[in-house]
């Protein structure tokens, strides 16, 4: 196992009334900003829960946040935070939102422009406001973590910055508040969650026993819940459970003292500028097309995942791996993704400018042993079509 430092200091409150639970965590003469994103929030009364769960604390609204939250979109909410003297952040949403609060929170006492910190990945933040996150679309786990991902449509950058001042104050998990997801939703929560502990896990061994059984549980539960979730959306059980294991797909807990991959999100990240597709969307194209090209550097992990995820004990490895492979390709498809950028109507797939895009914004090379330089990307992303 690698050394590690270990550190989660988010107060997590879960099932029913967590809202009201966690406001008690706003003192009682803050200055709050609630914010959210898609009007289902107001739709199925979240706004208004956590509104009255506040009582007579001083509030303001900043709605309409979009999937990858957007800097030219966030800058008002700036301003808006500052005139107002808001003193604490609760966003209501997933990631984007939660993200979009995180931004928000750093940016209001920082003395440059926020696009600083976005490019130096979060090293001179300073200082946040406390941010409380309400999740109503279990994925990202930036309910618990001190990471978020900002993009800037004018200059075609979509970036993760991480400071230990972002870990939110408080998350409040009630399942039944995914109930009314659409299954689009689902079904890229389901596959983000399960590409985040892949990340995580599928890299080299370095004895992290510890960290491979909690990863393969999770890997496992998302297998046999997320269709459950798509056919049984108001089984409470199967929703608590995909709720809480993104939280721990990406709390820090699984990926301290062991490899970290994350190629497949930072290459992600250029597919949703170039193409629009969804996070999720862009993982499950990826995904299987690193595995085939990179199955040497991850073969003793692609075994060990062949055989405690997927039972396969028999057989020669080459074909475990091979099955492996496809297997989790079909599981991303039953979840209602296409593993092809052709599925998303992306019939132009432009294989150089995806790498030109990856140099320019010097995140090669790639990979848990930088091994994804730009002729591997090449390989990679051919195999996307
Ligand atoms: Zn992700």
């Amino acid at each position: 196992m690698l050394n590690f430092s270990y550190f989660n200091p988010t107060r997590i409150f879960f099932g029913e009334h967590a809202i009201e639970r966690a406001v008690a965590l706003v003192p009682e003469e803050a200055r709050v900003m609630i914010l959210y994103g898609r009007s289902s929030a107001v739709k199925y009364g979240v706004v208004s829960e956590l509104r009255s769960a506040l009582k007579k604390r001083w509030m303001v609204v900043f709605g309409g946040v979009e999937p990858n939250p957007e800097y030219d979109q966030l800058m008002p909410g700036i301003d808006l935070a500052v005139r107002e003297g808001v003193d604490f952040i609760i966003g209501i949403g997933g990631g984007s939102v939660i993200d979009a609060a995180k931004f928000i929170a750093a940016a209001v006492g920082y003395s440059q422009d926020p696009w600083t910190f976005v490019m130096d990945r979060g090293a001179t933040i300073r200082g946040a406001l406390p941010v409380g996150a309400v999740v109503t679309m279990p994925a990202s786990g930036s309910e618990a973590n001190n990471r978020a991902v900002i993009s800037r449509r004018s200059v075609g950058i979509k970036r993760a910055f991480m400071n230990d001042h972002l870990f939110p104050l408080f998350a409040a998990l009630d399942p039944t508040k995914t109930f009314s997801l659409p299954p689009r939703y689902i079904g890229n929560g389901v596959v983000d969650t399960y590409v985040h502990v892949l990340e995580q896990y599928l890299t080299y061994p370095v004895g992290g026993e510890v960290q491979d059984r909690l990863a393969e549980g999770l890997l496992l539960l998302l297998l046999n819940q997320g269709p459950k979730a798509l056919e049984d959306p108001y089984n409470y059980t199967v929703r608590a459970n995909l709720m809480w294991s993104a939280t721990l797909g990406l709390n820090g807990l699984i990926g301290a003292g062991v490899p970290q991959d994350w190629a497949a999100h930072r290459a992600g990240y250029e597919l949703t500028m170039l193409y629009g597709l969804d996070h999720a969307q862009t993982l499950a194209v990826l995904v299987p097309a690193m595995m085939d090209v990179r199955r040497e550097v991850k073969r003793e992990k692609l075994l060990q995942y062949g055989e405690r995820v997927w039972g396969m004990k028999e057989g020669a490895p080459d074909e475990r791996i091979e099955k492996a492979i496809s297997l989790t390709r079909n599981f991303f498809e039953k979840m209602g993704l296409s593993t092809r950028m052709s599925g998303y109507g992306v019939h132009d797939f432009d294989v150089d400018l995806v790498v030109q895009k990856l140099e320019e914004h010097a995140v090669l090379p790639l990979g848990e042993k930088l091994d994804i330089d730009a002729e591997v990307m090449r390989s990679i992303l051919r195999r996307c079509r």
